[in-house]
Protein backbone atom coordinates (compact mmCIF):
# COMPACT_ATOMS: atom_id res chain seq x y z
CA UNK A 1 0.00 0.00 0.00
CA UNK A 2 1.05 3.54 -0.92
CA UNK A 3 0.90 6.02 1.52
CA UNK A 4 -0.01 8.74 -0.94
CA UNK A 5 -3.09 6.75 -1.41
CA UNK A 6 -3.93 5.35 2.01
CA UNK A 7 -6.15 6.74 4.51
CA UNK A 8 -3.71 7.64 7.52
CA UNK A 9 -5.16 10.80 9.32
CA UNK A 10 -2.26 11.25 11.70
CA UNK A 11 -2.53 13.39 14.41
CA UNK A 12 0.80 15.56 15.28
CA UNK A 13 -0.65 16.69 18.68
CA UNK A 14 -1.58 14.33 21.85
CA UNK A 15 -5.40 14.47 22.16
CA UNK A 16 -6.50 15.84 24.95
CA UNK A 17 -9.25 13.10 25.65
CA UNK A 18 -7.19 10.40 25.68
CA UNK A 19 -5.62 9.46 29.48
CA UNK A 20 -3.88 6.20 28.46
CA UNK A 21 -1.06 5.47 26.05
CA UNK A 22 -2.74 3.52 24.17
CA UNK A 23 -5.47 5.61 23.29
CA UNK A 24 -3.43 8.58 22.67
CA UNK A 25 -1.71 6.57 20.21
CA UNK A 26 -4.35 4.77 18.26
CA UNK A 27 -5.74 8.36 18.01
CA UNK A 28 -2.42 9.78 16.70
CA UNK A 29 -1.85 6.63 14.36
CA UNK A 30 -4.81 7.63 12.55
CA UNK A 31 -6.58 3.79 13.90
CA UNK A 32 -9.56 4.88 15.14
CA UNK A 33 -12.15 7.63 15.31
CA UNK A 34 -14.49 8.19 17.79
CA UNK A 35 -18.16 8.48 16.70
CA UNK A 36 -19.97 8.80 20.23
CA UNK A 37 -18.73 8.25 23.80
CA UNK A 38 -17.22 4.84 24.24
CA UNK A 39 -18.03 3.99 20.39
CA UNK A 40 -15.00 4.13 17.70
CA UNK A 41 -15.03 3.97 14.07
CA UNK A 42 -11.98 1.65 12.56
CA UNK A 43 -9.72 3.35 9.90
CA UNK A 44 -7.76 1.14 7.58
CA UNK A 45 -4.94 1.12 9.31
CA UNK A 46 -7.07 -0.06 12.74
CA UNK A 47 -8.96 -2.31 10.84
CA UNK A 48 -6.08 -4.55 9.91
CA UNK A 49 -5.08 -4.70 13.19
CA UNK A 50 -8.23 -5.65 14.86
CA UNK A 51 -8.24 -8.27 11.85
CA UNK A 52 -5.46 -9.89 12.64
CA UNK A 53 -6.19 -10.11 16.63
CA UNK A 54 -9.33 -11.53 15.48
CA UNK A 55 -7.67 -14.02 12.90
CA UNK A 56 -5.23 -15.57 15.80
CA UNK A 57 -8.13 -15.65 18.02
CA UNK A 58 -10.27 -17.48 15.38
CA UNK A 59 -7.10 -20.00 14.77
CA UNK A 60 -7.12 -21.20 17.93
CA UNK A 61 -10.93 -21.83 18.58
CA UNK A 62 -10.91 -23.70 15.55
CA UNK A 63 -8.16 -25.78 16.61
CA UNK A 64 -9.58 -26.93 20.07
CA UNK A 65 -12.28 -27.65 18.30
CA UNK A 66 -14.97 -24.97 18.53
CA UNK A 67 -17.46 -23.91 15.91
CA UNK A 68 -17.49 -20.97 14.33
CA UNK A 69 -21.31 -19.31 14.28
CA UNK A 70 -22.54 -15.44 13.82
CA UNK A 71 -25.41 -14.93 16.24
CA UNK A 72 -27.57 -11.81 15.43
CA UNK A 73 -25.94 -8.16 17.33
CA UNK A 74 -30.09 -7.52 18.39
CA UNK A 75 -31.53 -10.25 20.49
CA UNK A 76 -35.33 -10.44 21.96
CA UNK A 77 -36.52 -9.44 25.64
CA UNK A 78 -38.14 -12.59 26.16
CA UNK A 79 -35.24 -14.92 25.38
CA UNK A 80 -33.89 -12.58 29.17
CA UNK A 81 -37.20 -12.80 30.69
CA UNK A 82 -36.89 -16.90 30.31
CA UNK A 83 -33.10 -16.89 32.00
CA UNK A 84 -34.47 -14.40 34.43
CA UNK A 85 -31.48 -11.97 33.30
CA UNK A 86 -33.45 -8.89 31.56
CA UNK A 87 -34.43 -7.41 34.66
CA UNK A 88 -31.07 -8.06 36.30
CA UNK A 89 -28.91 -6.42 34.12
CA UNK A 90 -29.70 -3.14 34.60
CA UNK A 91 -28.90 -0.27 32.98
CA UNK A 92 -25.75 -1.72 31.19
CA UNK A 93 -28.24 -3.23 29.15
CA UNK A 94 -29.47 -1.19 25.59
CA UNK A 95 -32.75 -1.71 25.00
CA UNK A 96 -34.78 -1.12 21.59
CA UNK A 97 -38.06 -1.28 20.65
CA UNK A 98 -38.92 -2.07 17.57
CA UNK A 99 -42.04 -0.39 15.18
CA UNK A 100 -44.41 -3.29 16.36
CA UNK A 101 -43.31 -2.35 20.05
CA UNK A 102 -41.64 -5.58 20.72
CA UNK A 103 -38.60 -5.43 23.35
CA UNK A 104 -34.90 -6.00 21.80
CA UNK A 105 -31.73 -5.43 22.92
CA UNK A 106 -28.20 -4.82 21.24
CA UNK A 107 -26.72 -8.12 23.21
CA UNK A 108 -24.62 -7.48 25.90
CA UNK A 109 -23.36 -11.65 25.68
CA UNK A 110 -25.22 -14.16 23.73
CA UNK A 111 -25.67 -17.07 26.69
CA UNK A 112 -29.69 -16.91 26.31
CA UNK A 113 -29.77 -17.02 22.50
CA UNK A 114 -27.03 -19.60 21.89
CA UNK A 115 -29.05 -21.55 24.70
CA UNK A 116 -32.18 -20.99 22.77
CA UNK A 117 -30.77 -21.93 19.21
CA UNK A 118 -29.09 -25.36 20.91
CA UNK A 119 -32.08 -26.45 22.52
CA UNK A 120 -34.42 -26.20 19.72
CA UNK A 121 -31.58 -28.19 17.27
CA UNK A 122 -30.50 -30.73 19.51
CA UNK A 123 -32.27 -33.52 21.52
CA UNK A 124 -30.07 -36.55 22.17
CA UNK A 125 -27.13 -37.46 24.17
CA UNK A 126 -25.61 -38.13 21.00
CA UNK A 127 -25.19 -34.80 19.94
CA UNK A 128 -22.62 -33.56 22.97
CA UNK A 129 -19.87 -32.44 23.54
CA UNK A 130 -20.18 -29.01 20.87
CA UNK A 131 -18.65 -25.63 21.57
CA UNK A 132 -19.84 -22.61 19.21
CA UNK A 133 -18.35 -19.25 19.29
CA UNK A 134 -18.86 -16.49 17.62
CA UNK A 135 -16.94 -12.80 16.81
CA UNK A 136 -19.70 -10.26 16.95
CA UNK A 137 -19.50 -6.39 18.43
CA UNK A 138 -21.45 -6.32 21.72
CA UNK A 139 -22.68 -3.59 23.21
CA UNK A 140 -23.11 -2.68 26.79
CA UNK A 141 -23.89 0.59 28.41
CA UNK A 142 -20.73 1.54 30.49
CA UNK A 143 -21.47 4.37 33.06
CA UNK A 144 -17.73 5.22 32.68
CA UNK A 145 -16.73 4.29 29.38
CA UNK A 146 -12.97 5.13 28.92
CA UNK A 147 -9.12 4.22 27.67
CA UNK A 148 -10.91 4.48 24.06
CA UNK A 149 -11.31 0.95 22.86
CA UNK A 150 -10.53 -0.67 26.04
CA UNK A 151 -13.86 -0.22 27.95
CA UNK A 152 -15.53 1.13 25.56
CA UNK A 153 -19.55 0.73 25.06
CA UNK A 154 -19.73 -1.05 22.06
CA UNK A 155 -16.61 -3.46 21.45
CA UNK A 156 -15.90 -6.80 19.61
CA UNK A 157 -15.79 -9.83 21.63
CA UNK A 158 -15.17 -13.39 21.00
CA UNK A 159 -17.59 -15.63 22.93
CA UNK A 160 -17.83 -19.29 23.17
CA UNK A 161 -20.26 -21.55 24.76
CA UNK A 162 -19.61 -25.22 25.66
CA UNK A 163 -22.89 -28.03 26.13
CA UNK A 164 -21.46 -30.98 27.93
CA UNK A 165 -24.28 -34.09 29.35
CA UNK A 166 -22.35 -33.66 32.81
CA UNK A 167 -19.92 -31.80 34.86
CA UNK A 168 -16.62 -34.06 33.56
CA UNK A 169 -17.45 -33.01 30.27
CA UNK A 170 -17.67 -29.67 31.26
CA UNK A 171 -14.73 -29.97 32.59
CA UNK A 172 -12.78 -30.97 29.46
CA UNK A 173 -14.62 -28.37 27.26
CA UNK A 174 -13.39 -25.81 30.19
CA UNK A 175 -9.51 -27.01 29.72
CA UNK A 176 -9.74 -26.82 26.13
CA UNK A 177 -10.90 -23.37 26.62
CA UNK A 178 -8.39 -22.56 28.87
CA UNK A 179 -5.60 -23.71 26.78
CA UNK A 180 -6.85 -21.95 23.86
CA UNK A 181 -6.56 -19.21 25.53
CA UNK A 182 -2.90 -19.45 27.27
CA UNK A 183 -1.73 -20.12 23.46
CA UNK A 184 -4.06 -17.43 22.03
CA UNK A 185 -2.35 -14.43 23.29
CA UNK A 186 0.52 -15.83 23.71
CA UNK A 187 0.72 -15.60 19.61
CA UNK A 188 0.46 -11.86 19.87
CA UNK A 189 3.52 -11.81 21.98
CA UNK A 190 1.23 -11.35 25.23
CA UNK A 191 1.88 -12.70 28.37
CA UNK A 192 -1.80 -13.02 29.77
CA UNK A 193 -1.83 -14.35 33.19
CA UNK A 194 -5.18 -16.68 33.97
CA UNK A 195 -6.48 -15.67 37.54
CA UNK A 196 -8.77 -17.36 40.11
CA UNK A 197 -11.80 -14.76 39.24
CA UNK A 198 -15.52 -14.01 40.91
CA UNK A 199 -18.01 -15.12 38.31
CA UNK A 200 -20.19 -12.42 38.62
CA UNK A 201 -23.26 -11.74 36.69
CA UNK A 202 -22.68 -15.14 34.66
CA UNK A 203 -23.15 -17.01 37.47
CA UNK A 204 -21.43 -20.54 38.16
CA UNK A 205 -18.33 -21.90 40.12
CA UNK A 206 -15.15 -22.07 38.03
CA UNK A 207 -13.84 -18.82 36.20
CA UNK A 208 -10.13 -17.36 35.40
CA UNK A 209 -9.78 -14.10 34.21
CA UNK A 210 -7.03 -13.66 31.55
CA UNK A 211 -4.68 -10.63 32.98
CA UNK A 212 -2.32 -9.22 31.32
CA UNK A 213 0.13 -7.12 33.73
CA UNK A 214 0.54 -3.53 32.30
CA UNK A 215 0.74 -0.50 34.54
CA UNK A 216 -2.52 0.76 33.50
CA UNK A 217 -4.84 -1.99 34.06
CA UNK A 218 -8.06 -1.40 35.84
CA UNK A 219 -7.34 -4.79 37.81
CA UNK A 220 -4.96 -4.92 40.62
CA UNK A 221 -4.03 -8.42 40.49
CA UNK A 222 -1.46 -10.76 42.47
CA UNK A 223 0.70 -13.68 41.01
CA UNK A 224 3.34 -16.03 42.05
CA UNK A 225 6.65 -14.38 39.44
CA UNK A 226 6.78 -17.76 38.25
CA UNK A 227 4.30 -17.32 35.85
CA UNK A 228 6.04 -14.79 34.21
CA UNK A 229 8.72 -17.43 33.24
CA UNK A 230 5.64 -19.92 31.86
CA UNK A 231 6.28 -20.22 27.83
CA UNK A 232 2.75 -22.40 26.76
CA UNK A 233 4.63 -22.21 23.02
CA UNK A 234 7.07 -24.02 24.06
CA UNK A 235 5.38 -27.37 23.84
CA UNK A 236 1.78 -28.96 22.03
CA UNK A 237 -1.23 -29.09 23.84
CA UNK A 238 -3.30 -32.02 22.87
CA UNK A 239 -6.61 -31.11 22.65
CA UNK A 240 -7.57 -34.87 22.15
CA UNK A 241 -5.85 -36.03 25.10
CA UNK A 242 -6.64 -35.72 28.63
CA UNK A 243 -5.28 -32.05 29.80
CA UNK A 244 -6.36 -31.92 33.53
CA UNK A 245 -3.05 -32.98 34.46
CA UNK A 246 -1.32 -29.93 32.82
CA UNK A 247 -4.46 -27.46 33.84
CA UNK A 248 -3.40 -28.65 37.81
CA UNK A 249 0.21 -28.10 36.81
CA UNK A 250 -0.23 -24.43 35.37
CA UNK A 251 -3.06 -23.51 37.74
CA UNK A 252 -0.62 -24.87 40.88
CA UNK A 253 1.27 -21.34 40.56
CA UNK A 254 -0.75 -18.93 42.47
CA UNK A 255 -2.63 -16.18 40.34
CA UNK A 256 -6.16 -14.04 41.66
CA UNK A 257 -7.71 -10.66 41.28
CA UNK A 258 -8.07 -9.00 44.35
CA UNK A 259 -11.47 -9.68 43.86
CA UNK A 260 -10.90 -13.38 45.33
CA UNK A 261 -6.59 -12.15 46.84
CA UNK A 262 -6.91 -13.37 50.74
CA UNK A 263 -3.14 -12.11 51.92
CA UNK A 264 -4.12 -14.46 54.96
CA UNK A 265 -5.17 -17.73 52.79
CA UNK A 266 -2.11 -16.70 50.31
CA UNK A 267 0.62 -19.45 49.19
CA UNK A 268 3.19 -17.18 48.40
CA UNK A 269 4.82 -15.39 51.28
CA UNK A 270 4.02 -11.71 50.91
CA UNK A 271 8.21 -10.56 50.10
CA UNK A 272 7.64 -13.18 47.00
CA UNK A 273 4.23 -12.46 46.02
CA UNK A 274 3.98 -10.08 42.53
CA UNK A 275 1.19 -7.14 43.08
CA UNK A 276 0.70 -5.55 39.65
CA UNK A 277 -2.38 -4.21 37.76
CA UNK A 278 -3.75 -6.14 34.96
CA UNK A 279 -5.70 -5.60 32.10
CA UNK A 280 -8.69 -8.25 31.43
CA UNK A 281 -7.98 -9.47 27.98
CA UNK A 282 -10.46 -12.69 28.64
CA UNK A 283 -12.71 -14.44 31.12
CA UNK A 284 -13.59 -18.68 31.18
CA UNK A 285 -16.53 -19.41 33.52
CA UNK A 286 -18.11 -23.25 34.12
CA UNK A 287 -21.82 -22.56 35.40
CA UNK A 288 -23.42 -25.27 34.89
CA UNK A 289 -26.96 -25.33 34.19
CA UNK A 290 -27.69 -22.22 35.13
CA UNK A 291 -29.07 -21.18 31.91
CA UNK A 292 -30.03 -24.87 30.92
CA UNK A 293 -32.55 -25.22 33.35
CA UNK A 294 -34.64 -22.18 33.15
CA UNK A 295 -34.43 -22.87 29.32
CA UNK A 296 -35.62 -25.76 29.12
CA UNK A 297 -32.71 -27.05 27.42
CA UNK A 298 -32.18 -30.52 27.79
CA UNK A 299 -31.44 -34.00 25.59
CA UNK A 300 -32.31 -37.15 26.22
CA UNK A 301 -30.03 -39.60 27.75
CA UNK A 302 -29.07 -43.01 26.89
CA UNK A 303 -32.38 -44.20 28.73
CA UNK A 304 -34.85 -42.05 27.63
CA UNK A 305 -34.04 -39.86 30.56
CA UNK A 306 -33.76 -36.28 30.74
CA UNK A 307 -30.66 -33.74 30.95
CA UNK A 308 -30.15 -30.51 31.89
CA UNK A 309 -26.89 -29.76 29.55
CA UNK A 310 -23.89 -28.31 31.35
CA UNK A 311 -22.42 -25.14 29.90
CA UNK A 312 -19.34 -22.88 30.00
CA UNK A 313 -19.15 -19.36 28.33
CA UNK A 314 -15.44 -18.21 27.36
CA UNK A 315 -14.70 -14.41 26.28
CA UNK A 316 -12.06 -12.43 24.44
CA UNK A 317 -12.14 -8.85 24.07
CA UNK A 318 -11.14 -9.07 20.83
CA UNK A 319 -10.84 -5.35 20.73
CA UNK A 320 -9.85 -4.32 24.29
CA UNK A 321 -6.67 -6.50 23.27
CA UNK A 322 -5.66 -4.05 20.43
CA UNK A 323 -5.05 -1.06 23.36
CA UNK A 324 -3.70 -4.09 25.70
CA UNK A 325 -1.07 -4.84 23.14
CA UNK A 326 -0.02 -1.42 22.47
CA UNK A 327 -0.19 -0.63 26.39
CA UNK A 328 2.64 -2.94 26.51
CA UNK A 329 4.43 -2.30 23.29
CA UNK A 330 5.40 1.58 22.78
CA UNK A 331 8.06 3.91 23.35
CA UNK A 332 8.62 7.35 23.33
CA UNK A 333 8.05 7.44 18.96
CA UNK A 334 4.89 5.33 19.47
CA UNK A 335 3.94 1.97 18.46
CA UNK A 336 5.73 -1.07 18.19
CA UNK A 337 4.30 -3.58 16.76
CA UNK A 338 4.31 -7.59 17.70
CA UNK A 339 5.33 -9.50 13.99
CA UNK A 340 2.01 -11.31 14.62
CA UNK A 341 -0.45 -8.42 14.87
CA UNK A 342 1.20 -5.61 12.48
CA UNK A 343 -0.74 -4.27 10.44
CA UNK A 344 2.05 -4.26 7.63
CA UNK A 345 5.27 -6.25 8.12
CA UNK A 346 7.60 -3.50 6.88
CA UNK A 347 7.02 0.36 6.18
CA UNK A 348 9.56 0.99 3.13
CA UNK A 349 10.35 4.93 3.47
CA UNK A 350 11.51 6.97 -0.22
CA UNK A 351 13.65 9.66 1.37
CA UNK A 352 14.17 11.38 -1.81
CA UNK A 353 10.74 11.63 -3.80
CA UNK A 354 12.43 14.27 -5.83
CA UNK A 355 15.40 11.84 -6.85
CA UNK A 356 14.19 9.52 -9.85
CA UNK A 357 16.70 6.99 -8.49
CA UNK A 358 15.87 7.07 -5.41
CA UNK A 359 11.85 6.74 -7.01
CA UNK A 360 13.21 4.03 -9.29
CA UNK A 361 14.61 1.96 -6.33
CA UNK A 362 12.05 2.28 -3.92
CA UNK A 363 9.50 1.47 -6.56
CA UNK A 364 11.21 -1.72 -7.90
CA UNK A 365 11.51 -2.62 -4.20
CA UNK A 366 7.99 -1.74 -2.97
CA UNK A 367 7.03 -4.14 -6.73
CA UNK A 368 9.32 -7.34 -5.56
CA UNK A 369 7.78 -7.36 -1.99
CA UNK A 370 3.92 -7.16 -2.97
CA UNK A 371 5.05 -10.11 -5.61
CA UNK A 372 6.36 -11.91 -2.93
CA UNK A 373 3.28 -11.25 -0.81
CA UNK A 374 4.70 -9.32 1.56
CA UNK A 375 2.67 -6.99 3.60
CA UNK A 376 4.36 -3.64 2.91
CA UNK A 377 3.63 -0.01 3.46
CA UNK A 378 5.27 2.38 1.44
CA UNK A 379 5.86 6.08 2.01
CA UNK A 380 6.04 7.91 -1.08
CA UNK A 381 5.06 11.27 0.09
CA UNK A 382 6.94 14.28 -0.74
CA UNK A 383 7.52 14.82 2.95
CA UNK A 384 10.60 15.62 4.78
CA UNK A 385 12.70 12.78 6.37
CA UNK A 386 11.93 13.99 9.87
CA UNK A 387 8.44 13.94 9.04
CA UNK A 388 8.40 10.29 7.56
CA UNK A 389 10.79 8.78 10.22
CA UNK A 390 8.37 10.08 13.05
CA UNK A 391 5.40 8.39 10.87
CA UNK A 392 7.01 5.27 10.74
CA UNK A 393 8.26 5.46 14.36
CA UNK A 394 4.40 6.45 15.27
CA UNK A 395 2.42 3.70 13.42
CA UNK A 396 5.03 1.02 14.47
CA UNK A 397 5.43 -1.44 11.96
CA UNK A 398 8.23 -3.87 12.89
CA UNK A 399 10.86 -3.11 10.36
CA UNK A 400 11.22 -0.04 8.63
CA UNK A 401 13.75 -0.13 4.84
CA UNK A 402 15.09 3.20 3.71
CA UNK A 403 15.97 4.07 0.33
CA UNK A 404 18.06 6.97 0.21
CA UNK A 405 20.68 8.42 -2.40
CA UNK A 406 23.71 7.04 -0.85
CA UNK A 407 22.52 3.88 -0.71
CA UNK A 408 20.78 4.04 -4.08
CA UNK A 409 24.74 4.15 -5.35
CA UNK A 410 25.82 1.69 -3.00
CA UNK A 411 23.28 -0.39 -3.71
CA UNK A 412 21.77 -0.95 -0.24
CA UNK A 413 18.91 -0.44 2.07
CA UNK A 414 19.11 0.89 5.59
CA UNK A 415 17.04 -1.56 7.75
CA UNK A 416 15.81 -0.41 11.18
CA UNK A 417 14.25 -2.92 13.48
CA UNK A 418 11.50 -0.83 15.04
CA UNK A 419 11.55 -2.72 18.29
CA UNK A 420 15.82 -2.45 19.01
CA UNK A 421 16.01 0.67 16.72
CA UNK A 422 19.30 -1.64 15.80
CA UNK A 423 19.87 -0.20 11.93
CA UNK A 424 22.31 -2.21 9.30
CA UNK A 425 23.19 -1.66 5.40
CA UNK A 426 22.04 -4.49 3.53
CA UNK A 427 22.49 -5.30 0.17
CA UNK A 428 19.16 -5.06 -1.89
CA UNK A 429 19.67 -9.10 -2.82
CA UNK A 430 20.04 -9.81 0.88
CA UNK A 431 17.20 -7.88 2.21
CA UNK A 432 14.85 -9.46 -0.50
CA UNK A 433 16.05 -12.65 1.03
CA UNK A 434 15.61 -12.05 4.59
CA UNK A 435 12.09 -10.61 4.09
CA UNK A 436 10.71 -11.62 0.61
CA UNK A 437 11.95 -15.28 0.99
CA UNK A 438 14.15 -15.22 -2.39
P1 LIG B 1 -14.75 -5.88 32.87
O1 LIG B 1 -14.58 -6.51 34.22
O2 LIG B 1 -13.48 -5.36 32.28
O3 LIG B 1 -15.88 -4.88 32.82
P2 LIG B 1 -16.34 -8.13 32.20
O4 LIG B 1 -15.81 -9.08 33.21
O5 LIG B 1 -17.62 -7.45 32.45
O6 LIG B 1 -15.21 -7.02 31.88
P3 LIG B 1 -16.79 -10.32 30.39
O7 LIG B 1 -18.25 -10.47 30.48
O8 LIG B 1 -15.92 -11.26 31.10
O9 LIG B 1 -16.40 -8.81 30.76
O10 LIG B 1 -16.43 -10.20 28.84
C1 LIG B 1 -15.37 -10.91 28.18
C2 LIG B 1 -14.27 -9.98 27.75
O11 LIG B 1 -14.76 -8.90 26.98
C3 LIG B 1 -13.56 -9.32 28.91
O12 LIG B 1 -12.57 -10.19 29.44
C4 LIG B 1 -12.95 -8.09 28.24
O13 LIG B 1 -11.71 -8.43 27.65
C5 LIG B 1 -13.95 -7.76 27.17
N1 LIG B 1 -14.76 -6.61 27.58
C6 LIG B 1 -15.72 -6.57 28.52
N2 LIG B 1 -16.25 -5.35 28.64
C7 LIG B 1 -15.61 -4.57 27.73
C8 LIG B 1 -15.71 -3.20 27.36
N3 LIG B 1 -16.59 -2.40 27.94
N4 LIG B 1 -14.90 -2.73 26.39
C9 LIG B 1 -14.02 -3.56 25.77
N5 LIG B 1 -13.87 -4.86 26.08
C10 LIG B 1 -14.65 -5.36 27.05
MG1 LIG C 1 -14.85 -10.64 32.90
Amino acid sequence: MRVSQYFLPLLRENPSEAQIVSHRLMLRAGMIRQSSAGIYSWLPLGWRVLSKVEQIVREEQDRAGALEILMPTIQPAELWRESGRYDDYGKEMLRITDRHDREMLYGPTNEEQVTAIFRDAVKSYRDVPKNLYHIQWKFRDEVRPRFGVMRGREFLMKDAYSFDLDKEGAKRAYNKMFFSYLRTFARMGLKAIPMQAETGPIGGDLSHEFQVLAETGESEVFCDPAWLERDILAGTVDYDGDLEPAFRDWTSLYAATSDIHDPAKCPVPADKLATARGIEVGQTFYFGSKYSKPMGAVVAGPNGEEIALEMGSYGIGVSRLVGALIEVNHDDGGIIWPEAVAPFRIGLVNLRVADEKCRAAADDLYGKLRNAGVEVLYDDRDESPGAKFAAMDLIGLPHQAIIGPRGVAAGTIEVKNRRSGAREDMPVEGFLARFAGR
